[in-house]
This record gives C-alpha cells, structure tokens and sequence, in this order.
C-alpha cells in the first residue's frame, strides 16, 4: 500500500508538471488544464488513503460544498471578471495553508516543523488578505486607487518587526497560544498594508504574485505535515506564479519593485508635446480603404475588452477574408489587464489561434500590411515607447503598427491609455482615427461591407 501510494504521488507530480508544460500554448491549454486536474484527483486520493482516515464525513461535506461553488463559480463568472476570480481562488489558497500550518501544530515535534508552520501561517495569512483587497480592487467593491498615508513605511516596518518577534517566541514557547494568534492576526493585516499602497490597474501583476506566494505557503504547509505532494505542488504553483510576474514586469518594462512601491497608473495624464494633428476619418471612408486593402493587421487591446467587441471583431475578420484579404491579429503580452486577456477574448469569439500572431512575429511583417486596425489599444502600439527617451514607458516593446501603410485607431476619445501619456501614434501622417465604441465603429464597417 505504502509504495502504491508514493507511486500515485509521482505520478500525480508529473501530471502537475506535463500540464503546465501544455497550458504554455492556447492550443493545448485545455487539455494541460484537463491533465492538472487529473493529477490533483489522484494526489487527493492517495492522500485520503494514505492518512489512514476513519471517518470521512467531513471531508465528504467539504468537497462536496467546495466543488459546487467553485463549479458554480467557473460557470458563471463573466471572462472580464476572471482575475477577480483568480484572486478570490488565491486567496483561500493561502487560508486553506494556514489552517493547515495551525492545525500541524498539534503534532508538531522539531523546530524545523515549528518554522515551517510559522511560514504557512505567515505566508497563507497575508496572501489571503492581499489576495481579498486585490479582488476589492479590481472588482471596485472598494476603491481601486492607491493608498498612501504619511508614516506608511514606518508602520509595516513595524509589523514586520512585530512578525519577527512573535515568530522567534512561538518558536521557542510552542505551548504558549498567544504568540500563535499574534503571527495569525500580523499577517492578515501585513496582507492587507502590502497591497493598499498598489494602484487596481496593476492588480493583475499582484495577483500573479499572490500566486506565487499561495504556492510557497502550501510548500511550507507540506514541509509542517510531511506531505511530499504538497511540497511539489506548492513548489510548482511557487516558481510559475513568480515567473509570470517577471513575463509581465518585463512586458512592460517596469521593475517588480517599481509595480509595488510607485502607484504607477493612479497618476493623471503627463504633459508632453506632440507634433501633427488628429484626423478623423467616418465608417464609410474607413470601409473604402479596408475593401481596397490585401493585407490587414488587427491589433486589440484594453478598449476591445471594454466594447465586448470581440464577436463584431471576428465578424469583420471573416469579411476581410471573404474580400480576399490577409488578416492577422497582433496580441501583446500585456494588452488588456491580464496576462493573455486579449488571447481569452478572441479564443471566446472562436478566432482561429493560427491567426494571432505574438509581437515579435507581427513586428517584422508590419511593413507589409496595408492597414493596422488598432482597436481599443494604447499604450501597447505607442511609438513614444521607441521614439522618446523620456517618456515612461521607453524602452518597452511595442506593436509596431506606425511602420503601417495605413493605421486605423478606434477608440471613443483622446483620452490616454492605462499608463497616462500622450500617443504620438495618433498624430502620425498615417494615422486615422475612427472614433466612438469599438463595437459599434466595427458593426458600422460591417453594415457596410454586406
Ligand atoms: P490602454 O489602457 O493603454 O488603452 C486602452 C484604450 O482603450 C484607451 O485609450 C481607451 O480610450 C480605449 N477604450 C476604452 N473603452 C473603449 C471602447 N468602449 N471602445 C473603444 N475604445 C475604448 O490599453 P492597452 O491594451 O493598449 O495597454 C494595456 C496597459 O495596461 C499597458 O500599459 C499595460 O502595461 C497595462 N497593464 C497590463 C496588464 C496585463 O496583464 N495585461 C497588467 C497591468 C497593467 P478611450 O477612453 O478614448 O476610448
């Protein structure tokens, strides 16, 4: 029984990691999600058959109330509301290790067993706060700006230290509860002071985070219980959550450090001049233009997801087609405000993922399109990021979308993106803007081509 039982978790370990490996890529990210979950069911078996358990009504309870919720949950929860969810999902992650670090306790003999609860304690604590302001923040049941009071610093230094204290006493004073509630109540305040200070637009970057720290409090949660499985799968969930951080730090060319500390996005529009003037261009030119051209680019982002234009946008696609025209959509890694929003939406609208091409193989192409429909995006196609070494965001990468014959911007105003800074794109000789709701500019051209 015992080695059947160890075997499971391997096999469970790999399933973890073949997963992963296939949600790398949109085609396969069903199936790698399906292959996960797979390896979760097994581990939670061989788990229940491994503790020796004698009754298991309450875990009977748990999973039954657990799964209809979360099946509920995933059902009905809005695709623009999925980092909500997520952060909701990483947050009892963190509770689920710190009840698990407490309830350790009473077996626990060695010190490294008492550090180990500390940690998931600590860390679960914190990410179940965090995680909860997060979700307040995105979901803007509380208000989505960053708050900052004088003395800030000086008042998490001082729960850092209160942590410190209290998890040394703990640890030398195990039978003394006082110190145990301490650190509990430490770190879901710590949670909440950590991530206040952060602006709701960069949420998803905490939440990835979050993430990443849910991992490590259930790694530590293993290591307090003995539990390999939960060592490896905490430790998975650990590094890809902190890689994402650094896919999407790197996007947007800003330090992690930057993303906690600046309350980046919570400042207004910077001042800059910019050269040119706006043409505007009507549904009806803009249609002579698309039918005339071979080769089109569609660029997406935040405003798409905004305008729900992603079923409009496919229909648009199909009719370029039909008209003998080449269409490709270019997706920044951080168009949208989510990792892979962009990818989700048009996946949603059954867009064939052959035709969404990354940035850096729409970038060399982009000379030869004819037209780069840019519809709700920004900052993700804003030259400045090439052109204007004081700019904020120089030195990102950027969809090219300048290097067009044509540019068509659709968007409802000259209102900024995310990061507050003036577009040199919409000044640019090639440029048109076609203003008003994505969608309905989009069932404009539409109208027009039938
Ligand atoms: P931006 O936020 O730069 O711009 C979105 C544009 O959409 C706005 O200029 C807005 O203009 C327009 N828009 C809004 N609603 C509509 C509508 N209904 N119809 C038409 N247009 C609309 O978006 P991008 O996708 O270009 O860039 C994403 C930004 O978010 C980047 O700065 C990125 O760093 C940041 N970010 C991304 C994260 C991610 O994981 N993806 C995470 C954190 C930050 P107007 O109001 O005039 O219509």
């Amino acid at each position: 029984m015992g080695l059947a039982i160890q075997m499971a978790f391997v096999v469970a370990a790999a399933l973890f990691i073949f997963g992963l490996k296939l949600l790398g890529s949109a085609a396969t990210a069903r199936r790698g999600n399906m292959l996960s979950a797979v390896g979760m069911l097994l581990a939670i078996v061989a788990a229940l058959l491994d503790q020796g358990i004698v009754e298991y009504q309450w875990i009977v309870l748990g999973f039954v109330l657990g799964g209809a919720i979360g099946a509920v949950a995933a059902r009905f929860v809005q695709m623009t509301s999925m980092p909500e969810m997520v952060a909701l999902f990483n947050g009892f992650g963190g509770m689920a290790s710190l009840l698990v670090g407490a309830a350790a306790l009473a077996t626990a003999g060695s010190t490294f067993t008492l550090v180990t609860i500390v940690l998931s304690i600590l860390i679960g604590g914190l990410t179940f706060t965090g995680s909860l302001v997060a979700w307040g923040k995105l979901s803007e049941t509380i208000g989505s700006g960053a708050v900052t009071f004088r003395g800030q610093q000086i008042v998490n230094s001082l729960i850092v230290a209160g942590i410190v204290v209290s998890a040394v006493m703990f640890c030398l004073q195990p039978e003394s509860s006082q110190w145990l509630y301490l650190i509990i109540g430490l770190s879901l305040l710590f949670g909440v002071m950590a991530v206040i200070p952060i602006g709701g637009a960069d949420m998803p970057v905490v939440i990835s985070l979050l993430n990443s720290y849910s991992g490590l409090a259930a790694c530590a949660a293993g290591f307090a219980i003995n539990s390999n499985i939960l060592i490896v799968a905490g430790a998975l969930v650990g590094a890809s959550g902190i890689i994402l951080t650094q896919i999407m730090c790197k996007a947007m060319n800003r330090s992690l450090t930057n993303v906690l500390f600046s309350g980046f996005g919570s400042v207004s529009t910077v001042e800059t001049t910019v050269e040119g003037e706006i043409k505007p261009i009507s549904v009806e030119d803009a249609y002579y233009v698309l039918e005339a051209a071979t080769n089109v680019a569609i660029i997406p982002g935040y405003g798409m997801a905004v305008a729900q234009a992603q079923h409009v946008v496919k229909e648009l696609a199909e009719l370029l087609e039909e008209n003998g025209c080449e269409v490709n959509f270019g997706i920044h890694p951080v168009a949208g405000r989510m990792p892979g929003h962009m990818n989700v939406l048009l996946a949603e609208a059954d867009v064939p993922y052959d035709q969404l091409l990354e940035m850096d193989d729409i970038n060399p192409r982009m000379e030869t399109v004819d037209v780069a429909i840019v519809i709700g995006a920004n900052d993700v196609v804003n030259p400045a990021a090439r052109e204007v070494e004081s700019s904020p965001i120089y030195g990102m990468p950027v969809i090219n979308v300048d290097k067009a014959r044509t540019v068509f911007v659709l968007k409802r105003s000259m209102a900024s993106g995310f990061a507050g800074i003036e577009n040199p794109l919409f000044y640019k000789d090639n440029t048109r803007m076609l203003f008003g709701d994505a969608k309905e500019s989009i069932a404009g051209l539409i109208r027009e081509f039938s």
